[in-house]
């Protein structure tokens, strides 16, 4: 299951010229201040409103960051991250905007420059701060506004803009297309592991990733097998495998329907009940906390987490493992978009249980884990490596502190940044998919989880 690392170090490679890729949007600067204003008045309603009304400055949140914490640096406060939604709301939109007005200064480009190092840079909308802020303030949420009003602007950081316009107009995403797919399948056939591609009718539409494609063959092979195991209806389409979003990494709302509706529609061409999302964090809530607004109707079909669904058939007692581990210690690191955004927790660690792993949970687990620094398209941001380096010494104090020989995670875009956490930092214990510790342990067919989902 070691990922190969000449491959992985080439796959940097390439990351690192992204940037070069981008194309500019060319605007004057007074036009750029316009197109982000303009996101700010069509997206902070009472909800935000409400947060942005709610702040008092109390500074608990500073504790709760990663950023914050790692670098040690006051400017990465939370709080700072929706300043500049705060600013456009007192003066433009809240009732006492006649007052603000009088008290507080027009924004400008710079300080759309400086929100850009904030809310792309050293913010991964982990979530972590509203559990510690008394407000209980979604500062993710206004950070996610605040890509908007950027992207809207057209000053999406270039490396970011250069996947998401990728995604946009070629609907690949680092190259990979439908043909990596289709060669991707036909390798594992190769092996004797044959995967239904393209049926035009199946229970289950399953979705892989970039980066299961390219680099995490493990995790593909594992849904393989898992899916011919379980003996279900189900398949991989072309037309729609990537559960990979970059318009909603970088707040590029068409991009990101484009992509979110390609999902829907096949899955609702080919009947399916139950789309199966990738060891990919983002994507999980991408579709299933915001393709129904994107649809415009409730999705006819259940969305799952592969941890979340692998977890509930081990749960029904629908899944076999063999107990392999055998008391071997290991922790659980919790993606944030999957764990704390989407409530997937005691899921994974059944699985695990299951296998026969003596769990031991980091200081910071579940709710209160800390990101490993690389989420929310921070990764793919080549200036933020000194960023991710401080709050992946967070990291790998916790995961330490296990005496663990063995961390595993269910996302892809976790795992990039621990391999390369651990390339750079070292970190003790070996970095595991747990999709792809199941595709190893399997041992008898099963039958499928129980269709629906209390909601
Ligand atoms: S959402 Fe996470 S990364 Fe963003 S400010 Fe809060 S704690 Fe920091
Ligand atoms: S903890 Fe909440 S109320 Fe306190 S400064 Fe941070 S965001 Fe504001």
């Amino acid at each position: 299951m070691a990922v190969n690392m000449e491959i992985f170090h080439q796959f940097l490679g390439q990351i690192a010229h992204l940037g070069e890729r981008a194309e500019h949007v060319d605007l004057p600067d007074e036009k750029r201040v316009a197109l982000a204003k303009e996101i700010f008045h069509q997206n902070i309603k009472a909800e935000q409103a409400g947060d942005l009304e709610s702040c008092m400055h109390c500074g608990l949140c500073a504790e709760a960051c990663h950023f914050r914490v790692g670098t040690g640096d006051p400017r990465y406060t939370p709080a700072r991250k929706f300043e500049l939604a705060r600013r456009v709301y007192r003066r433009e939109i809240g009732p006492f905007r006649w007052l603000y007005r009088l008290v507080t200064r027009e924004i400008t480009i710079d300080d759309l420059m400086e929100a850009q190092e904030l809310v792309f840079d050293s913010c991964t909308t982990c979530g972590r701060c509203t559990l510690i802020c008394p407000m209980g303030i979604n500062v993710a949420g206004l950070v996610t506004t605040t890509r908007h009003a950027l992207a809207n602007a057209g000053l999406i950081p270039d490396d970011l803009a250069a996947v998401e316009q990728e995604q946009g107009s070629r609907g690949t995403v680092f190259g990979a297309g439908a043909e990596h797919l289709r060669k991707a399948l036909e390798r594992l056939a190769a092996q004797g592991l044959e995967a239904p591609l393209d049926k035009e009718r199946a229970d289950y539409l399953v979705l892989t990733s970039v980066v299961d494609l390219l680099l995490f063959n493990d995790q593909l092979a594992s849904t393989v097998k898992l899916f011919n195991r379980l003996g279900v209806d189900w398949t991989f389409r072309s037309n729609a495998y990537e559960g990979a979003n970059f318009g909603y990494l970088a707040g590029c709302g068409e991009v990101q329907r484009k992509a979110t509706l390609r999902v829907i529609e096949e899955a609702v061409a080919i009947g399916a009940k139950a789309v199966i999302v990738p060891e990919c964090g983002h994507a999980y809530p991408a579709l299933r906390w915001e393709g129904a607004d994107l649809y415009g109707k409730p999705l006819p079909f259940d969305v799952y987490a592969i941890s979340e669904f692998l977890g509930l058939l081990v749960q029904q007692g629908e899944l076999e493992l063999d107990e392999a581990l055998n008391g071997k210690v290991a922790t659980y690191h919790d993606p944030c978009k999957v764990g704390r955004h989407s409530g997937v927790l005691d899921e994974p660690r059944a699985v695990l249980r299951k296998l026969g792993a003596d769990l031991r949970e980091m200081p910071n687990h579940g709710l209160l884990n800390w990101c490993c620094g690389g989420g929310a398209g921070l990764f793919v941001i080549n200036r933020t490596v000194p960023l991710r380096r401080a709050a992946f010494e967070i990291k790998k104090q916790e995961v330490e502190s296990t005496e663990a020989e063995m961390v595993v995670m269910a996302c892809g875009s976790c795992r990039l940044n621990f391999i390369k956490g651990k390339d750079e930092m070292g970190l003790n214990g070996e970095i595991v998919s747990l999709v792809a510790l199941v595709g190893e342990h399997l041992v008898r067919k099963s039958e499928p989880v129980a269709s629906g989902r209390e909601e």
